[in-house]
């Protein structure tokens, strides 16, 4: 008996995994810088923590609604209304366990086997293997123009008789780049034009620079949200520092939320209630949290902007948001998983090869860690790549000796 042929075409989290990595390096005393994560080291917001003790304390956590609780939908209603400006029923709310099963069980809700699913080239992780676990077939679009921002035509240009269902990530995992609100209309208009579903992944939405404004994909919508062909995907994850509480959740039309909730319920249910209780707290509390981050994070990115553009040979995008950055390493190495395990093993810095985001010759580096860890960071990779470094560095009272070329 072996395992199924799904399971075996279905690849390990990289992410997920490096983190595994970098915490059994640690555990063995390992000076490891980590600076492939995907999270903000901030606490959760207070009232979050509140509202969660507040049910933990009762001692009565029990089932719940497999769409989430009702004060759970009730906040994502308000966010909706605050952020999008679109007035959301309790029919077209699903709460998930996080941005990453939304997503999943809305692709278990629309593909038909072998339905495509167009998204564009870098994009996260895991977005080619759940279209793969959900049946369908990933088709990555790659801007010509060598940017990371595609153009409306590119995404048309690969829409066939299976496409199904575009996903749009901005700003974008792993590039950071923000699309462009000419963009962001074009696709949403083109996806009503074609009757194609249109997965807009607003996990980092509101973790934007710059003085910019978060884009609004539900104001180039023309028609009403229960024919709308518009899932607009969100979570506490990023934006409240709440990776490890799991709540994302999904705004769209009455149909699609339905057979989302189905399959939800027979899948895993809702999210745990004090997990949801935190989210209300995140969602209705004092939000200067966001504020905070969103300043630390813009400053930590041109920390590592500075740093990295005074490194000779790496080109490198400036980041609109989220907290990472995709820089070209390929005049050092072209291979991207080559040249990852390279930095773990000769200078113990965790990165993310590129070609785990469809583009090789990269690496993503975040910005969600101390600025010590990125200038150290970004200093060891220098000296591990740089031909002209010194011969020696010194990680605390270990000294390394580069004798490689
Ligand atoms: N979408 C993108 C683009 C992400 O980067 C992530 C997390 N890394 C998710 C979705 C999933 O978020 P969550 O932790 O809420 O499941």
């Amino acid at each position: 008996m072996s395992i199924s042929q799904l399971a075996r075409s279905i690849c390990e989290s990289p992410t997920l995994k490096l983190n595994e990595t970098a915490a059994l390096l640690r555990e063995k005393g390992e000076p490891v810088i980590h600076l492939g994560g995907g999270e903000p080291k901030s606490r959760a917001p207070i009232d979050a923590i509140v509202n969660c003790t507040g049910v933990l304390n009762t001692g009565e956590v029990r089932y719940a609604p497999a769409d989430g609780i009702p004060a759970l939908k009730k906040a994502i209603i308000r966010y909706t209304e605050e952020n999008y400006n679109k007035l959301a029923g309790v029919k077209n709310v699903i709460a998930s366990n996080g941005a990453k099963q939304a997503i999943m069980v809305a692709l278990y809700a629309l593909l038909e086997p072998k339905d495509e699913v167009i998204y564009p080239a870098p994009y996260w992780v895991s977005y080619p293997e759940m279209v793969k676990l959900a049946g369908g077939v990933p088709v990555p679009i790659t801007p010509e123009d060598g940017t990371f921002h595609p153009r409306v035509e590119e995404i048309a240009a690969a829409v066939g008789p299976y496409t199904k269902a575009i996903i749009i990530n901005s700003p974008n995992n792993p590039s950071g780049v923000m699309y462009s609100e000419d963009f962001i209309a074009g696709m949403v208009q083109f996806c009503e034009k074609k009757n194609l579903y249109l997965i807009m992944d607003d996990t980092y939405n509101r973790l934007v620079f710059d003085g910019k404004n978060p884009t609004n994909c539900c104001k180039y919508t023309r028609t009403d949200l229960n024919n709308s062909k518009l899932i607009v995907v969100n979570c506490v994850s990023k934006m409240y520092a709440m990776t490890g509480f799991r709540v994302g959740w999904a705004v769209g039309s009455e149909e699609v939320i339905g057979a989302m909730i189905n399959i939800q319920s027979q899948q895993t249910s809702g999210p745990s209630v004090p997990a949801q209780w935190a989210a209300v707290g995140a969602l209705n509390g004092v939000q200067s949290s966001i504020q905070s981050l969103r300043m630390t994070l813009e400053n930590n990115r041109n920390v590592m902007l500075e740093r990295l553009r005074a490194f000779d040979g790496v080109k490198v995008t400036k980041p609109d948001g989220t907290f990472y950055t995709f820089p070209d390493f390929s005049a050092y190495m072209k291979d991207s998983q080559k040249l990852s395990d390279f930095l773990l093993e000769k200078v113990r810095v965790v990165t993310v090869p590129g070609k785990d985001f469809g583009m090789e010759g990269r690496l993503r580096i975040s910005f969600c860690g101390t600025i010590k860890e990125i200038t150290e960071g970004i200093e060891r990779i220098k000296w591990a790549l740089d031909p002209n470094s010194p011969n020696e560095l010194y990680l605390g009272d270990r000294k390394l000796v580069r004798d490689w070329q």
